[in-house]
């Protein structure tokens, strides 16, 4: 007879896991399970998650199915037989709300801990998986990368993460690489750049006085338990770090050691790379890294403030959270950017001994906030064609037919549709309350007439930078 988990047992099995697994793996592997049933007869507890795969990870990797199954045995005071399941999303609303007890209840999740960790040079021990915000951008990669660092070698191995520049490709090489050497002090963990590794070979090769040299060079990148490589599109192209890469590979792969590389590409991208390695990075697992959405851009620099924040003695109040929410709005795909904008609007606001506010920044961050993102009006693209002209405001909205009128008149009009988001109704009233088939019919003849006229093209082309 199988029944429903007590949410209070749930909550209870919960805390004992946060015991013993670190915040991170908490997180992403527990905190996302609903509890389904337990069979008192045979002995069988349930729990689904509508991550497929998370439930693989868990299933697979087996590293947590006895600790799981340990803090279960720790709750009811006898051992079960876990079963984890993967169950859509509207089949867990379902089971949810069936049950009128909130499951929300548990995340009182305290990620105050603080991990001390061998600091190595190469890794940025600001980049760890702790102040990684995952969205649905990343949510993926992030896991993949986080079985990996839990598992280096047993579960994804090679594991290629692509994704454009200024992602969080690079911090979430470092975060398994900081877990790594956290957790598993034996190994020894490499992480390189591409660009780092040509130099370092070339070097080598280029040291023809002994054979040293370049025996080094391979008994270095030969000899780790985990290579982290940053970057292989840097590769492409040079034949000579392309086939020792191919070696390394191969050599670290035989071995049983785990392989990460990163590219700003799908490995089927890399079209100036050695079949034979674009092949062997498509061998497990290829997980990509998309644009945040606007709630993780958020989420990001909240993150973000809050650590400098603390730092730099500044607090985050309204007006600063309308500089966030802005910067979130503005900068979309690339968060490096949006931290550089973030941290250089701190240093400003300190320079200055001014507050963060959204006039501040967008006096400050001219880059961000230039003129195009000003909203452009009717009036300025007027202003920009009178001056041009050299006629009055006046004459361009007035009902003169006079040609050196009609003309400008015209094309303010065009560029009133073109640059503007104002309805046709809303363009004919700013030019003196004309029909919107007036505006219709201007916008018309320009657009044909630019097609033909090259220098009317060019004085659009050029009227439009003025306005911009
Ligand atoms: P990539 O290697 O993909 O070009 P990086 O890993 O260097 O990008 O990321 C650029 C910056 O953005 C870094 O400072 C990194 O810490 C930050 N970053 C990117 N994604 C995230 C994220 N999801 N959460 C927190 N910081 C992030
Ligand atoms: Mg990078």
């Amino acid at each position: 007879m199988s029944k429903k988990i007590d949410n209070s047992k749930w909550r209870d099995i919960l805390s004992e896991i946060e015991k013993i697994v670190t915040g991170v793996s908490y997180r992403t592997w527990f905190l996302p399970l609903t509890p389904l049933e337990i069979d008192e007869k045979a002995k069988t507890i349930s729990f689904a998650c509508s991550d497929r795969f998370k439930i693989d990870v868990l299933n697979k990797q087996g590293r947590y199915i006895p600790i799981f199954e340990q803090c279960i045995d720790k709750v009811y005071g006898q051992p079960y037989k876990l079963e984890l399941l993967y169950k859509t999303e509207e089949e867990i609303d379902k089971i949810l709300n069936e049950d009128n007890d909130t499951n929300k209840t548990y995340h009182v999740y305290d990620p105050d801990e603080s991990n001390e960790f061998k600091e190595e040079f190469y890794l940025n021990p600001r980049q760890n998986f702790d102040n990684f915000v995952v969205g649905a951008n990343n949510n993926y990669a992030h896991a993949v990368c986080l079985a990996v660092a839990e598992s280096p070698a047993k579960v994804y191995n090679p594991l290629f993460l692509y994704g454009g520049s200024g992602l969080g490709k690079t911090h979430l090489m470092h975060a398994i690489g900081h877990h790594i050497m956290e957790h598993y002090p034996d190994m020894k963990v490499l992480y390189v750049s591409s660009e780092m590794f040509t130099t370092e070979l070339l070097q080598a090769i280029r040291d023809k006085s002994s054979t040293a040299k370049i025996n080094n060079f391979k008994q270095k990148y030969r000899n780790v338990d985990v290579l982290l490589i940053d970057d292989i599109q840097f590769i492409e192209g040079k034949e000579a770090t392309q086939t020792e890469f191919f070696h390394t590979f191969n050599t670290l792969y035989e071995l049983n050691k785990q392989i990460v590389i990163s590219s700003d590409r799908h490995p089927n991208k890399l079209t100036d790379l050695d079949e034979r390695l674009r092949s062997r990075f498509q061998w497990n697992i290829v997980a990509d890294v998309q644009p945040p959405d606007f709630e993780t851009r958020v989420a990001i620099l909240l993150n973000k403030a809050e650590d400098q924040a603390k730092e730099q003695n500044i607090t985050i109040d309204e007006d600063f959270m309308e500089v966030i929410d802005l910067l979130a709005e503005k900068i979309k795909f690339n968060v490096r950017e949006m931290e550089s904008a973030l941290t250089r609007i701190i240093s400003f606001s300190k320079v200055f001994n001014q507050k963060i506010t959204v006039k501040f920044a967008k006096e400050n961050l001219k880059d961000i906030f230039s003129v195009r993102d000003v909203d452009i009006t009717c009036e300025t693209v007027k202003k920009a064609v009178c001056k041009k002209y050299n006629i009055k405001i006046t004459d361009i909205e007035s009902s003169k037919r006079k040609r050196e009128f009609t003309y400008p008149r015209q094309i303010a009009m065009y560029l009133s549709r073109e640059m503007t988001d104002l309805s046709l109704p809303k363009i004919g009233e700013s030019f003196g309350g004309r029909d919107h088939t007036t505006v219709l019919h201007a916008w018309d003849k320009i657009n044909k007439e630019i097609k033909t006229n090259q220098a009317l093209a060019d004085e659009i082309k050029e009227l439009k930078e003025y306005i911009q």
